[in-house]
């Protein structure tokens, strides 16, 4: 399977100096998710999972975040650091999973089990974190569960996810909502088995939004830092990477930083993101330059949403 995976840097140090340039002029960092472009990635100051962009967003000293990723990350930056400007370089950069709940789909579940807490994937917009107990990342959804104090628990927009929670967390009674992300259902049983026979030496990874048939399949699932992670500390030398093609970039660049040659790398051409794609390098300038589109959320809605996630990156990274 062809994945044309571009080969680390693809920005030229002459485009970098241009990128540094501005971000010091405009008192901007660059935070971006490990399904950018490569070239974002590479203009990004940081590049991380859903858990270290939001933690970061807090502990940054700029005054301007530059947020390349799907809106909900932009937003929950702005959720936890208010008082900075948050800048999502593509307004029409969304998460078809966030969009897949609405505050009165999760009022039904609320209202069928009142006795029940609820944790809400950090992929829900703000208004669907307004309503929640606690929010989760991939990397640490169990670990932040296992905090509620209440034996049932709503769990919503991932099915996937949630069925790896269950699995985790047999003590609680956890009620699922029907959302999925539609890059990471299309990495089917049938393609990893398939890779798994080209490549018998490789172990096979998995994001936990993939479905059950793959989760049962794979040897290990991780959210997308944890994959980087363990492949940089592995000393196995075949990897498959389910989960969103791009994040094979992001390790190549890892380990193209650290000089380990050799580390061969397996994905899925069909897990593409497009919404991630809209943010361009193009655009990534012109917000640089303008500071714009800004991420403005009421000040009620801010303050709703942020306990929920400040108990998030409270509750520590886990895989
Ligand atoms: P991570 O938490 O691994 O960044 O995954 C986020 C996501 O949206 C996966 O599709």
């Amino acid at each position: 399977m062809n994945l044309n995976i571009a080969e680390p840097p693809v920005l030229s140090a002459q485009q970098l100096k241009k990128i540094q340039k501005l971000k010091k002029e405009k008192d901007a960092i660059i935070l971006a998710h490990n399904y950018q472009r490569p070239e974002v990635q590479d203009a990004a100051d940081v590049v991380g999972d859903s858990f270290a962009l939001a933690k970061i967003s807090r502990e940054v000293k700029e005054k301007n975040i530059i947020f390349c990723g799907v809106r909900f990350m932009a937003e929950s930056a702005k959720i936890l650091a208010p008082e900075k400007r948050v800048v999502h370089p593509d307004p029409e950069s969304l998460c078809t999973l966030a969009a897949m709940l609405d505050p009165e789909d999760l009022q039904k579940y609320k209202n069928k089990y009142p006795e029940a807490e609820v944790a809400a994937y950090v992929n829900t917009t703000a208004e669907i974190k307004a309503m929640v107990d606690i929010c989760v990342t991939s990397s640490n959804a169990v670990k932040a569960i296992r905090t509620l104090s209440a034996p049932l628990v709503i769990f919503v927009p991932d099915e996937n996810l949630g069925y790896y929670i269950k699995k985790k967390l047999p003590e609680k009674e956890i009620i699922l909502y029907p959302g999925y992300c539609r890059s990471h259902i299309n990495i089917t049983v049938e393609d990893l088995r398939k890779l798994k026979k080209e490549h018998p030496k490789a172990v096979a990874l998995a994001h936990p939004e993939c479905v059950p048939e793959v989760q049962a399949e794979v040897d290990e699932i991780f959210s997308t830092s944890g994959m980087v992670n363990y492949v940089l500390n592995s000393e196995k030398e075949e990897f498959i990477i389910g989960t969103e093609k791009e994040l094979i970039y992001r390790i190549k660049k890892e380990l193209w930083k650290r000089g380990i040659k050799g580390k061969k790398l397996y994905g899925f051409p069909r897990a593409v993101c497009p919404n991630m794609k809209k943010i361009t390098l193009k655009k990534l300038i012109k917000s640089l330059e303008t500071l714009k589109p800004e991420i403005k959320l009421n000040e009620e809605l801010l303050k709703k949403a942020r306990r929920p996630l400040d108990r998030m990156v409270k509750a520590g990274r886990g895989r």
